[in-house]
């Protein structure tokens, strides 16, 4: 599919500054992922001023196919459990997204010496992403993305919990990956497919508390920059 369509297609409101970083991506052929698939992945929704990103681990199958993440099984899996929340999570306050914008081989993301891939990929796109959309809050899919994105490790102990990343100045709340969650579902692990929903749920319920509590998000950029400046000399000692 070209570029032009792929983008006219996932996103409904697009920034002039995020086509030219599209176009970018699109070209991307920066590492060895890019031989197995045929098209750089496209991330999908609001890519002006989201307030949700999601952020998942690579594109499946079906999703090279359409260009679109989050369309496979899993995809269907979380679009479903978003739909629960029609005035919250829209096409037009989420903006989906993948750590990986490539398919890796056999669908098994580089992990070991592979890893430099996937910190090279995120280095040029998805926390590019991130930093150009400011979306208020950043849910991460996942181990990879809870990784990659909130530099923390172990989804079980991490997932459900509200942490606000300096590096964005977004809100975040880590949950599992609903390929994950429907593997749960059909080998009766009920508490993890509750957890899941119970995590969407408060995504849903509480991020505007969040978010109106906290004084950082309503700083202008050059004040925040200045409490950056300010925090940094605090853990120097200065
Ligand atoms: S995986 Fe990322 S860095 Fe590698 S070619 Fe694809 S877009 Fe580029």
């Amino acid at each position: 599919m070209k570029i032009d369509e792929v983008l006219r297609r996932n996103f409904p409101i697009i920034s002039e500054d995020y086509r030219k970083f599209a176009l970018d991506k699109d070209k991307c052929r920066k590492c060895s992922m890019y031989s197995h698939y045929e098209q750089v992945g496209q991330s999908e929704g609001n890519a002006k001023d989201p307030t949700f990103m999601f952020i998942g681990e690579a594109l499946g199958e079906e999703e090279v196919k359409q260009n679109r993440p989050f369309i496979g099984r899993a995809g269907q899996r979380l679009r479903a459990e978003l739909r629960k929340y029609p005035e919250v999570f829209r096409r037009d306050t989420v903006l989906i997204s993948n750590v990986l914008a490539c398919r890796p081989p056999n669908n098994k993301f580089p992990a070991g010496d592979h890893s430099k891939i996937a910190e090279t990929c995120c280095n040029l796109w998805v926390r590019r992403e991130i930093k150009m959309l400011k979306p208020k809050v950043v849910v991460t899919l996942g181990n990879p993305a809870l990784k990659y994105i909130r530099d923390d490790w172990g989804i079980t102990a991490n997932r459900g919990q509200w942490k606000f990343l300096h590096l964005y100045r977004s809100w975040s709340l880590a949950t599992f990956h609903p390929s994950y969650v429907i593997r749960s579902e059909n080998s009766g692990k009920k508490f993890v497919v509750d957890q899941f929903e119970a995590d969407i749920e408060k995504i849903a319920t509480t991020w505007r508390s969040m978010i109106d509590g906290d004084y950082r998000m309503s700083l202008s950029e050059e004040e925040w920059q200045q409490q950056l400046v300010v925090e940094e000399l605090i853990k120097m000692g200065v």
